[in-house]
């Protein structure tokens, strides 16, 4: 007899008349009843309309106010027990109902879910035993000994490590560090900066036009006015950054290529606070032995304008291939503030002088690296750049 057939007759006509018999009814019930749960949340089917129907199906059978396997033990067993086995009918049938809590289809839902989940992590787990650490899913377990992978380590590029270096022993004297847009204005980049519509290096040859009134800046020099304007004077700033020009690329000349501009506005400074700072930044990069040379030169912007030179680091002034006989290399350009400049940067020319330089740093890395071809810097030749 089934334990449907069973709890449609009462525990008489079962032939049940004491406790022994009661508690093996309730047993078999309260079995039955984890089978059907187990049998259902173990088919694990992934579609979810699906599951709520199997779940809703298995709750009614058991939980339905009318017919429902427990209504019926309650009717025919518990209502109709005889006095002396109610006690323990009633305690049994309190179990049960405990027990039939896992049936309600929330419950059997969420187990359900979780089945599915987890059968589709065992899934994945037996294609990848990386998956499941070292548990040995597909019959091989993973070798511990393996050297793993290694990410090699790169280095800092020479240009950055130049520039950082120049940064440095700028900072260490007192200058901050300015930055501005690569794209600049043309206002900015030339005619701020007392450099007409003629000059030839507005050129369409020379300048990398946006539109007509924006350039990709073909010098660091606009940050000297953005910094006059944003911070007023005294001003000690340097500006290093990409430049951009529209020359013919070779061995010493690049489209791109970066700068690092520096400006002192202060009361009462003159050239020779320029050269003895420039002389002591050429000491501290090039090396102690270094001496400086300044001949004058002409740029737009700055008047006196100059030229500085280094004594040759390789020869040492006597004359090499490198500085083609002559003892001296040529390192940067330089000169006071022309008052113009001052004026365009919000500065009182009368109050305040300046005085401004300019360095190439690829230029730099070069002299201090030895290298020979500016183009070996941006081919990213891996070959060329772990050597520094
Ligand atoms: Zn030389």
């Amino acid at each position: 007899m089934t334990v449907d057939q069973k709890v449609r007759q009462t525990l008489a006509e079962l032939g049940v008349t004491e406790s022994a018999g009661v508690v093996a009814l309730f047993a078999e019930v309260c079995e039955t009843m984890e089978r059907e749960r187990r049998e259902l949340v173990n088919r694990v089917a992934a579609d979810k309309a699906e599951r709520d129907r199997a779940c809703k199906e298995l709750r009614d059978r058991w939980l339905a106010r009318k017919n429902g396997l427990l209504s019926l033990v309650d009717e025919r067993w518990l209502k109709k027990a005889p006095r002396e086995l109610k006690p323990v009918v009633g305690q049994h049938f309190n179990a049960l109902r405990k027990a039939s809590e896992q049936l309600e289809v929330g419950v059997l839902a969420r187990e359900m879910k979780c089945r599915v989940a987890a059968s589709a992590g065992a899934v994945l787990e037996a294609r990848s035993p990386i998956v499941a650490g070292t548990t040995v899913l597909s019959g091989v377990s993973p070798d511990l000994t393996l050297p793993s992978i290694r990410r090699p380590l790169g280095s800092m590029h020479p240009v950055t490590r130049v520039l950082r270096e120049i940064e440095e022993i700028f900072i260490a004297l007192g200058f901050r560090i300015e930055t501005g847009p690569e794209i600049e204005t043309v206002e900015y980049n030339f005619d701020a900066l007392n450099i007409p519509e003629t000059h030839p290096s507005r050129d369409d040859w020379d300048t990398l036009y946006v539109d007509e009134k924006t350039v990709l800046r073909t010098h660091t020099s606009p940050v000297q006015i953005r910094a006059m304007r944003k911070y007023g004077a005294p001003l000690y700033v340097i500006a290093p950054g990409k430049v951009y020009r529209h020359d013919k690329p070779d061995s010493s000349h690049a489209t791109m290529f970066h700068q690092v501009e520096g400006l002192a506005v202060d009361r009462d400074i003159t050239f020779a606070d320029l050269k003895g700072t420039l002389d002591y930044f050429a000491k501290r990069f090039f090396g102690e032995k270094v001496r400086t040379s300044f001949h004058p030169s002409f740029f737009p912007f700055t008047e006196p304008s100059g030229e500085v030179a280094i004594s040759c680091t390789l020869c040492d002034g006597r004359g090499c291939r490198v500085c083609k006989e002559s003892g001296w290399l040529e390192v940067m350009g330089c000169g006071m503030v022309h008052p113009e400049v001052l004026r365009q940067g919000g500065i009182e020319p009368e109050e305040f002088t300046g005085w401004a330089f300019g360095m190439g740093v690829e230029r730099y890395a070069m002299m201090k690296y030895g290298i020979d071809d500016i183009q070996l810097f941006f081919q990213n030749d891996v070959r060329f750049l772990k050597q520094f």
